[in-house]
Formats: structure tokens, C-alpha cells, sequence
């Protein structure tokens, strides 16, 4: 089945083909050219029939007859074959091509037979009917055809060779010639029809690129997310894709012209670009359009002149709504703070820098620096989820208590700033209170409350600086002062802060300094026994060199014990050279009695003093009761108090002795003395001073000592510089002296020489002073 099938195909094929190779969708339109030409078809049929009904009519034979009936039976057939492919066609199926070529053939035969008939019979008036209709049909056969110049070949072979052979075999002279000339008659009738044939093809291959190439183009104007217009001389919009998108305007624009598509202000450039591309330049432009639904879209369109000579451009515009956001959001982004929405110090910077050129000598607004108050101990302790949701409360307060012209901007971590309209401190102060009020009340947050407060630095634009970098320092400065001055404050800046600024400054860079060059020396000063004039202990100090050599006092460097990045390492390093000298007057068994360590809640707050330094000393072979640890009153107040009393306990329980220093000038009060395993007191240098000349002083100092002996401590006076205040003290029965009048503080190298002069010399005294 499959095999009868295939070989019917190829029959079709080769039948209805040609020698040159054409497209498959053109040999299917030439092979359907078999159902067209209905005239010269009928003509075809009519004439023969015509033809065999003459034959008929003048010679009534059976062959003749016979030849008429036939002729009308196969006309009836294809013509009924020929309407039933031409319908097949028209709905798009196959029509019946080897059967209707098949019928050709026999017709052509049929043709050829009765011309036969017509010129044997020996009449020669129907012969020359016969012979002029037969050249007649060989002509309609060539034009019908001549898609299928292989099918046409056939026919007419089988219509002409009956006639040649006839010719040839009459006695008519005349009639032999015809048959030589008839088949020269059919060469130049096939010639010529196959040069129509070869004509045919390839204009009909032309027409198939053409419409290839159409519906590509097409389908890449379709698929392509960019609007292709076509306008013509006019600047009218005469083509318009419509690119994947569900935009109605689209059949809108026919017709319109194509300035009136841009927004007034764009004007200008659109006809820019109009004379550009006609003068052969690609021009380009951005604009905006409002869409039907009103939304603003942006497109970036390039105008090109179509170089066809027909005066036409193309406009190719391309959506970049979405980019145009991005950018959007983006430059956004670079002037906003992403999590409380505020402008960023970008932003801040460029409304000072306009103000400041704005401005003339009269005041025009103030900047203020707010900085949250202790944020960084909410942010470790409850977690940055707990600090940002701070922040943006905290910056709808400041968004609250500023007016609707005042700028509001984050700056920082935990750093925000206002510029406000504000020309006098009163208006100033009135903001500030705005904001301190919001703030009083406590924010929630997971369930807890959290008491946040802020301190805040103001300058003037312009009086406190012709930059912008001057009023931003002043307002620092004064956030500075604010800060120092127990924050939760308003400082407004005054040229004077400058000084302590710089003051502080300074003692950062030579903290620095000290810690990069190494130059921390600790100093040891003697502790005398007031009742054996012994050497007890020392206490260790901090003393470091200078960039000019010269050896300085911590007060120079005070300021970076309360710095969050300096305290730490300061301590550390003054920590590892006690220990060291310690360990080394250990191992050379120099009996120093103990070494005080001053100690700062900060040292304890930053967490593992206690569990490192018990270590190291065993590391040293150091007994922890060679080590007195001094703190101040302070370490007793504030939120780390129980830490610092948990450590306290534990260097207790080592055998670690606990010093409470500058007694007398805090704020503890005296139920901390229980609380706290506080072992020795040391009376503050300001009542010891006094001791001889005050006699409030001596009645301090008197009650200290009573007071410490009566809690079992031991009592340290300090600052002892006179041999009339050692004589008061001895005589309160203070256990123990320290001051310039047994020894300053001196470098570990000269301890050893101390010890052994006072050994060698004490005794001498102490007999002197017995004698
Ligand atoms: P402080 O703990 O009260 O130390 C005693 C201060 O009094 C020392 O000053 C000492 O030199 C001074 N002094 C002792 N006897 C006399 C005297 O008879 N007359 C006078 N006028 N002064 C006397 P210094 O060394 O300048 O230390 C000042 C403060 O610096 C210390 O006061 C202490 O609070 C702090 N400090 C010293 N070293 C360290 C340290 O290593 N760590 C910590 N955190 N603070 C330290
Ligand atoms: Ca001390
Ligand atoms: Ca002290």
C-alpha cells in the first residue's frame, strides 16, 4: 500500500515536474496550474468535438461516430475532475493532479487519433479542418501547461505524432511536408512555452523570497519589545507595530502626526531630530508619553531616514519606564537613608552648601547633631533588630518635632541632623526641648521598655563658619560638649569648646602615639607602713614618653581612658608590663610586698579580666596576694555594677586584695562598703593635704580611718608630702602612707635600690626617732 503509494507520488512527481529544481510550495502551484485557464480548457474540449462532429457529419462512420461520443464522454470527465480539484483547492486540500494529467494525456491521444482518422479519410477539406484545429490544440496545450512543461511535451507529442504518421503515409505531396514541419512547429511552440515556464519559476521564486522575507521581517517587528514607526514626508504616522504589549493606543497613532506624539517641552528636539534624520544623520532623543491609563512612560527613540529615495522615517522607540525607575531609585538611594527614609548626609550636605552660598551676613537656620545616647550598648545588648527599630523611632520623633521646611537627616550609625529655619538660641532651644520631650517617653519594643535619650550640638549657618566643613566641626564640637557634660543635653557652639576639643584631641593622638611607639613605662611608688615605716607594697602608675623624650603623667593621656578604642589596648599593655616586673622581682626574690593595679569599670565591662589575669599570673609564678586591685567609687554605680561586684568576689576569693581609691570624693555610699569585698581604703590626696591647715579635713580623714577600722579594712593615706601630715595620720592611727615625702613614683629598674635604702635607713630613723 505504502510502496503503490510512493510510486504514484513519484509518477506525479516526474510527470507533473520539470528540470529545474523549484520550492516546494511552487511545484505545488504549478501542479495546481492544471485546474486553471477554464477558457482555453473548454476551448480545447469544444474544438475537438467540434471537430469530430464535423468528421461525423461528412463521413457518418462507425469510427467517426465513435470518435464524437468518446470526445464528449471525456470532455464531460474532466471538466467534472476540473471543477471538483478546483473546489479541492479552494478548501485548502489536495486536488486530484495525476488523475486530471492522466485525462490530459488521453485527450491529447484522442486528438491525435481522430486528426489520424480525419487526414487518412481522403478528404481533404476535414483534413485541413483536422491539421489547423490539431496545431490549434498543440498551441493551447503549450499555453495551458506550461507549468508542467513535461506533462505539456507529452500531450503534444501524443497529439502530433498520430498526424506525423499520417502525413507521411498519404499520397498528397503536400502532405509530407506538413509532417516534417509539424514536429519544427511543436519545438518552437515547446521553446517558447518553456521559456515561459523558466520565467514563470523564477519570478514565482522571487515572489516566495519576498514573502519569506516579509514575514520575517514581520515576526522580528513583532517579537520586538521596541515601537517601530513608519512616517511619511509629512511626519505622519503610516505603520506602527504593535509590540507584545497590551497597549490600545496603538491603531490611535495611524494617521497622527508624529510631534504631536511627544510632550510640549520636548517640542524643540523632536524637530532637532526630524532635520537631523532627514539630513541623513540617526538622531536621538529622550521623552516621556502618557499611556490610556495615564501612567508616564518613558522611551528612548532613535529617528532614522529610510534610504529608499521615498522621503520616509523610521522611528524606532524603545520603553525604558523601567529603567528610568531603577535610575530613579537609584539616585534615591544615593541621597536616602534605605532604613528610616530620611535624607543621607549626601543630601544634608548639599542643603548646607546651598544655604551657605544663599546666605548673607543675617543668620539663616542652625544645623543640629543628634546622637543617640548609649545606642551601642541597646544594639549588643537587645539585639540590632531591637537598634533599628530604635532608630526609626527615634527619627519619627525628630520628624515630629520639626517643622515642615526644617530638613531632617540621618547621618550616621546613631548620628542625626536637623537643619531648621531657626535664627536665635531660643528657637534653637525650643526644637531641642521638642525633642527631649518625645523622647522622655520610653520606647517599646518586644515587650521591654527602653529609655533612650539623645544629646544634641547645634551651630549657626552662617555665623559659625563660611563652609560647610566649619559648621558641621562646630556643631560636633558642641555634641562633644553636650556629650562631656552628662549628655541627654543641648549645647549650642561658643568658641571656647574649641579649646577642650582640641585639649581632648591632643590626649587621643598621644595615647596613639604611646601605643604605636610603645613608650608605656609603668612607675612604682611606695606604700610606707605608718607604724613600722616598712615598705608594704607599691602602687603601679601609668607613665609614658613623649615624642620629645620626656617622661608624662596619665592626666596627659586621660582622655583616652574613656575612648571605646583606646581604653582597651591602654589598659592591656600597662597591665602586661606590671605583670612582667612583678614576675621578674619574683623570680629574683625582692620582697616589693604587693603591686596596686588601678582598674576602671571599664576594664570589667569589656569582660575577661578576671578570668585572664589569675593565669597569667601563675604563668609568672606570682601569688594573686602580691596584687591589689584599686577601683573608684564609680565601678559601684551604673548599669555594670553587678559585674563588676561578681569579678570583685572572685579576685577576692584568689587571695586578690580590694583597694577602694579616692575614698571620700564619689558618690558610693557606704552600704557599697558591705556589699563589695572591699579590703583597704585609701583617703583621697585633697583631705590629706589639707591635714595640718583644715580642721574639717582632719576630722574627714579622722572618721575614714575610724570608719575603715571598724569594717576590719585597712586605711591608705595618699598624697602624704610632709612629715607634719605623717605625724597627724600616725597619730589617727592610719595603717599606711603613700606621697612625695617617701618616694614619686620611679621606674622598676631603681625598686630594688629603694628597698635596700630604705632597709639600710629606716632602722637608722626609726632608732633616731626612739633616742
Ligand atoms: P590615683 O590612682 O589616685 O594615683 C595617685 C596619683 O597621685 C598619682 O598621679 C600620683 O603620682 C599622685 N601622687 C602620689 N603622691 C602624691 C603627692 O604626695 N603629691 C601629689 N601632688 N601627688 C601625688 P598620677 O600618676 O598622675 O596618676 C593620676 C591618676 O591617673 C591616678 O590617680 C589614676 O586614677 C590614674 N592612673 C594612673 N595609672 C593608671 C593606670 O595604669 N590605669 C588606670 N586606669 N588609671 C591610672
Ligand atoms: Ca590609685
Ligand atoms: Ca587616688
Amino acid at each position: 500500500m505504502h510502496s503503490r503509494r510512493a510510486s504514484v507520488d513519484r509518477l506525479t512527481t516526474w510527470l507533473l515536474g520539470s528540470r529545474l529544481s523549484v520550492p516546494e510550495a511552487i511545484a505545488v502551484q504549478l501542479m495546481n496550474g492544471l485546474f486553471t485557464s477554464v477558457p482555453i480548457f473548454l476551448g480545447g474540449i469544444m474544438n475537438i468535438s467540434a471537430v469530430a462532429a464535423v468528421a461525423a457529419s461528412r463521413h457518418p462512420s462507425a469510427a467517426f461516430i465513435g470518435w464524437l461520443l468518446f470526445e464528449i464522454a471525456l470532455g464531460m470527465l474532466r471538466l467534472a475532475i476540473l471543477v471538483h480539484g478546483r473546489r479541492a483547492i479552494r478548501a485548502g486540500r489536495t486536488p486530484p493532479c495525476l488523475l486530471s494529467a492522466l485525462l490530459s494525456c488521453v485527450w491529447a491521444g484522442s486528438v491525435g487519433f481522430g486528426t489520424y482518422l480525419c487526414i487518412t479519410s481522403g478528404d481533404w477539406v476535414l483534413a485541413t479542418i483536422a491539421c489547423l484545429s490539431a496545431a490549434a490544440m498543440v498551441c493551447g496545450i503549450c499555453l495551458r501547461n506550461f507549468g508542467t512543461p513535461r506533462l505539456a511535451a507529452i500531450m503534444v507529442f501524443l497529439a502530433l505524432l498520430p498526424c506525423v504518421v499520417a502525413g507521411l503515409r498519404t499520397a498528397e505531396p503536400i502532405m509530407p511536408i506538413i509532417s516534417v514541419q509539424l514536429p519544427i512547429f511543436f519545438l518552437t511552440i515547446f521553446s517558447a512555452s518553456y521559456s515561459l515556464h523558466r520565467m514563470m519559476v523564477s519570478r514565482m521564486t522571487a515572489l516566495n523570497d519576498l514573502q519569506r522575507s516579509e514575514l520575517l521581517n514581520q515576526t522580528i517587528l513583532q517579537a520586538s519589545p521596541d515601537y517601530t514607526l513608519i512616517l511619511d514626508p509629512t511626519d505622519r504616522v503610516i505603520f506602527c507595530n504593535r509590540p507584545n504589549s497590551a497597549d490600545s493606543d496603538q491603531d490611535s497613532l495611524m494617521g497622527r502626526e508624529w510631534m504631536g506624539l511627544l510632550p510640549e517641552e520636548d517640542h524643540a528636539l523632536g524637530i532637532q531630530a526630524l532635520e537631523d534624520a532627514k539630513a541623513g544623520k540617526s538622531a536621538n532623543l529622550v521623552t516621556h508619553h502618557f499611556d490610556a491609563s495615564g501612567r508616564k512612560r518613558w522611551f528612548d527613540i532613535i529617528v532614522n531616514e529610510i534610504c529608499d529615495g521615498s522621503g520616509r522615517l523610521i522611528v524606532v522607540s524603545r520603553d525604558i519606564t523601567h529603567q528610568k525607575k531603577s535610575e530613579e531609585e537609584a539616585i534615591w538611594m544615593a541621597r536616602h537613608d534605605a532604613l528610616t527614609g530620611l535624607p543621607n548626609r549626601a543630601l544634608l550636605q548639599d542643603r548646607l552648601d546651598q544655604m551657605l552660598d544663599d546666605a548673607g551676613p543675617a543668620m539663616t537656620g542652625a544645623l543640629l547633631i543628634v546622637d543617640v545616647d548609649n545606642f551601642k550598648s541597646i544594639n549588643d545588648t537587645l539585639g540590632h533588630d531591637a537598634g533599628d527599630a530604635l532608630l526609626c523611632a527615634f527619627a519619627d520623633h525628630l520628624r515630629a518635632a520639626a517643622a515642615g521646611d526644617d530638613i531632617v537627616a540621618r547621618t550616621g550609625g546613631d548620628e542625626f541632623a536637623l537643619i531648621l529655619a531657626a535664627r536665635s538660641d531660643a528657637e534653637v532651644e525650643r526644637t531641642a526641648e521638642k525633642i527631649f520631650e518625645r523622647l522622655r517617653e520610653p520606647f517599646a519594643h518586644g515587650g521591654r521598655l527602653i529609655d533612650c535619650g539623645a544629646s544634641i550640638g547645634a551651630s549657626f549657618i552662617p555665623r559659625d563658619g563660611k563652609l560647610r566643613s566649619e559648621i558641621m566641626k562646630a556643631a560636633d564640637i558642641a555634641l562633644y560638649a553636650a556629650k562631656a557634660g552628662g549628655r541627654a543635653q543641648l549645647r549650642i557652639f561658643e568658641p571656647a569648646m574649641m579649646v577642650e576639643v582640641d585639649r581632648h584631641q591632643t590626649m587621643i593622638a598621644s595615647a596613639r602615639y604611646a601605643l604605636q611607639c610603645d613608650t608605656i613605662i609603668p612607675h612604682y611608688q611606695p606604700k610606707i607602713s605608718l607604724r613600722t615605716s616598712q615598705v608594704v607594697g607599691f602602687e603601679a602608675l601609668l607613665r609614658w614618653r613623649d615624642r620629645d623624650g620626656e617622661l608624662r603623667h596619665p592626666g596627659l593621656i586621660q582622655a583616652a581612658f574613656g575612648d571605646p578604642v583606646l581604653s582597651g589596648p591602654l589598659s592591656e599593655r600597662m597591665l602586661e608590663r606590671i605583670l612582667d616586673d612583678v614576675g621578674h622581682w619574683v623570680q629574683a626574690g625582692i620582697a616589693f610586698g604587693h603591686v596596686a593595679i588601678n582598674v576602671t569599670a571599664a576594664d570589667f565591662r569589656r569582660g575577661g579580666f578576671v578570668e585572664t589575669i589569675l593565669p597569667r599570673l601563675g604563668a609568672r609564678g606570682v601569688p594573686p596576694s602580691c596584687i591589689q586591685i584599686e577601683v573608684t567609687e564609680t565601678v559601684f554605680l551604673g548599669q555594670s555594677a553587678e559585674d563588676v561586684k561578681d569579678a570583685l568576689r572572685r579576685l577576692s576569693d584568689h587571695g586578690i586584695r580590694i583597694a577602694l581609691d579616692d575614698f571620700g570624693t564619689g558618690y558610693a555610699s557606704l552600704s557599697h562598703l558591705n556589699q563589695f569585698p572591699v579590703n583597704l581604703l585609701k583617703i583621697d590626696r585633697s583631705f590629706v593635704e589639707k591635714i595640718g591647715s583644715n580642721a574639717d579635713a582632719e576630722a574627714i580623714s579622722a572618721t575614714v580611718i575610724n570608719l575603715g577600722h571598724c569594717l576590719g579594712l585597712e586605711v591608705v593615706a595618699e598624697g602624704v608630702e610632709t612629715a607634719d601630715q605623717e605625724m597627724h595620720l600616725m597619730a589617727m592611727g592610719c595603717d599606711t602612707g603613700q606621697g612625695f615625702l617617701y618616694s614619686k613614683a620611679m621606674p622598676m629598674e631603681d625598686v630594688e635600690a629603694f628597698l635596700a635604702f630604705r632597709s639600710r635607713t629606716v632602722p637608722r630613723r626609726e632608732r633616731l626617732a626612739s633616742g
